[in-house]
């Protein structure tokens, strides 16, 4: 199963300009690039793991979106092809929200 770096969406402008503004493994704390809006990520198990997860072929870059796994704690967590979101470290799936929004 081959994945992408986690791609998020400003909650209130539906930006693509979404920036990890933290270290990894913090506060998980985004800004969103036209609107200024701040968020947090939070995953919840969805149900099942996966096997045979491939990372992206590029790592994320520090200010890429990030999200912490909610099984094993790694920041590993990835989108597969089908916009599903799943962790490379322990292959749980995960739903992805996004928390404590305050529009900028
Ligand atoms: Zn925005
Ligand atoms: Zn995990």
């Amino acid at each position: 199963m081959k994945t992408r770096k986690l791609a998020l969406r400003c909650p209130v402008c539906g930006s693509s300009e979404v920036a990890y503004t933290c270290t990894p493994n913090c506060c998980f704390n985004h800004v969103c690039a036209d609107c200024s809006t701040t968020f947090e990520t939070l995953t919840a198990r969805a149900g099942g793991r996966m096997s045979g997860i491939i990372p992206p072929a590029e790592p994320p870059d520090s200010t890429d979106p990030t999200a912490g796994c909610a099984a094993c704690l790694s920041t590993e967590v990835y989108m597969t092809e089908d916009d599903s979101i799943v962790c490379a470290a322990c292959g749980m799936n995960l739903a992805l929200e996004l928390t404590e929004v305050a529009p900028g």
